[in-house]
């Protein structure tokens, strides 16, 4: 049994999902289970964090906490890590994530396993698969010598857990030292879209370059409106400006792992395939039979979009109201 810490992330009052996977995961294992909750008036999310696992929540709130920021998260939480000693550090493998947890694990003096998409859990210690080389292999790893073992994993991969409402978790107040910080963000200014984001929908529904416009992506639209799917797009289609870059799957965009993934019209290049291939089920329309997106889709439509992506999204549309 280990000693696991899930740092919790949340936004506008909601705590992630992905949050709900690592606490689900630990307890799971029989772990012991601590959630660190970071934030200002934020009290309220501390028992969703026990319902999904967590036995103790570290309960840090400060004004200078209320909108993200990486150097108050890594000066906040570092010292709760050293005093509680845990085996095991997780975090979700957001963009939050990826920006703290490297400071916080420098801080630490340890190693940071990123981007994990399997864990396992082995007394004390966790082993840890992440997919290497733009996702054409993966790696496990594990921790040598002493020191909490800190990794982050991707959203989706580990799968949320029923949440049990009877459940409750002793909350510890924390008080941080935040003085003295270098910055302050003062204003998030939230993009247009409405839309899950990609990197937390389990169902993504993704244009390439053969949309030919951002109007065009309309008809990507209304299929992810049917399955309640985020949309996602190839970098093509976001250089061409069809999309916002916040929409890129790939290597230079967002890394995805949703339980659906339907790529329309992309060809399927290895930076795009980066950002997608550990999907569950992966659907690829082209009309290109020799396309390299086939090679990784489990079911294929050798067609044309603008023909199979509305008859297919009629098809949906009536699936759903029966
Ligand atoms: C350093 C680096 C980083 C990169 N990072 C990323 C990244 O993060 N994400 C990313 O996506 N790319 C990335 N790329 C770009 C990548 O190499 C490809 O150029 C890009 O993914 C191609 O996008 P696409 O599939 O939309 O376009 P194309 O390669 O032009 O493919 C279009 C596809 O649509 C098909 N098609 C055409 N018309 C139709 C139709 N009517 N119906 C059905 N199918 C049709 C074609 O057969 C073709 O397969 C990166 C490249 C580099 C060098």
């Amino acid at each position: 049994m280990a000693k696991v810490f899930v740092i919790a992330e949340h936004r506008d009052g909601r705590l992630k999902k992905s949050t709900f996977e690592l606490l689900g995961a630990s307890a799971a294992a029989g772990n012991e289970t601590h959630a660190i909750l970071l934030g200002d008036g934020v009290a309220e999310l501390a028992k969703e964090l026990a319902h999904y696992g967590a036995q103790k929540v570290h309960l840090i709130q400060d004004a200078a906490l209320k909108l993200y920021s990486s150097e108050a998260y890594t000066k906040a939480i570092t010292p709760v890590l050293k005093s509680a000693s845990p085996d095991i550090v997780l975090a979700s493998h957001t963009p939050t994530g990826r920006d703290f947890m490297p400071r916080v694990a420098a801080r630490l003096g340890v190693g940071l396993a990123s981007d994990c998409t399997q864990l396992a859990f082995e007394g004390s210690k966790i082993k840890a698969r992440r997919p290497v080389y733009a996702g054409k292999a993966t790696v496990e790893v594990e921790f040598l010598g002493a020191g909490p073992q800190l990794a982050t994993v991707r959203a989706n991969a580990l799968g949320a857990p029923k949440p049990d409402t009877s459940r409750t978790a002793e909350i510890l107040n924390v008080t941080a030292d935040l003085s003295g910080l270098k910055t302050k963000v003062i204003e998030v200014v939230k993009g247009a879209s409405g839309r899950p984001d990609v990197t937390e929908a389990s169902i993504v529904v993704s244009g390439g370059r053969s949309l030919k416009s951002a109007d065009n992506f309309k008809m990507i639209e209304e299929m992810a409106d049917v399955l309640g799917a985020a949309v996602g797009a190839s970098r093509a289609a976001v250089d061409a400006g069809y999309r916002p870059h916040r929409d890129q799957v790939g290597q230079t965009g967002k890394v995805v792992s949703p339980a659906l993934y339907i790529a329309c019209g992309i060809s399927g290049a290895i930076q795009h395939l980066a950002g997608m291939r550990t999907s569950k089920v992966i659907v690829a329309i082209n009309t290109d039979a020799e396309a390299p997106i086939f090679q990784v889709a489990d079911y294929g439509v050798v067609g044309d979009i603008f023909a199979v992506v509305p008859a297919l999204t009629q098809e949906l549309k009536k699936l759903k109201e029966h």
